[in-house]
């Protein structure tokens, strides 16, 4: 197993590798088998990967939260709706939800734990999404990007 603060640079040594096997994939997999081995390879990796030790995801992205979510939320908080927003979000460019102010995660805890609790986000509680259903569709909107982070590190060029 990769040490989490190893995870980025590990795989920015792989990106190309990635990209020529995601593109395989695209036009070879079959969206059902594809599943099941996700959800097997998911399995085998979290019956003794404990996601509390890395939180890496709390500390590379904002949190998402979704505007059916704000009540609830800011309840759990101990605020109102607008002092939750006030304090905490801002509007995401993308869709009509919230995004916490700052990376790492407003939300999490000096000790990594979530200070929403139950609460947090479904996002939150379902990443990586390895045992998620059509995770090819996932692996095709990761292209463009993946293309686009190579092109202008000058990687698809050698
Ligand atoms: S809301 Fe909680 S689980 Fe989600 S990114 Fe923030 S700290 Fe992490």
């Amino acid at each position: 197993m990769i040490a989490p603060e190893k995870i980025e640079s590990e795989a920015k040594k792989k990106q190309r590798e990635n990209l020529a096997f995601r593109s395989f994939l695209k036009f070879n997999a079959d969206e059902d088998t594809l599943d099941e081995q996700f959800q097997k390879l998911h399995k085998e990796l979290f019956a003794d990967h404990d996601c509390s030790n890395c939180r890496n995801c709390c500390k590379m992205y904002q949190g998402s939260i979704p505007k059916d979510d704000l009540e609830r939320d800011a309840e759990y908080m101990g605020l109102s709706k607008e002092q939750f927003i006030e304090k905490y979000l801002v509007k995401s460019t993308m869709g009509s939800g919230y995004e916490t102010k700052n990376v790492p995660c407003d939300f999490m805890d000096q000790d990594g734990n979530c200070r929403l609790g139950d609460c947090k986000p479904d996002s939150c509680k379902t990443f990586p999404y390895t045992d998620q259903p059509e995770r090819l569709g996932s692996l095709h909107s990761v292209l463009p990007w993946m293309f686009s982070q190579l092109t202008a590190s000058g990687e698809l060029l050698g």
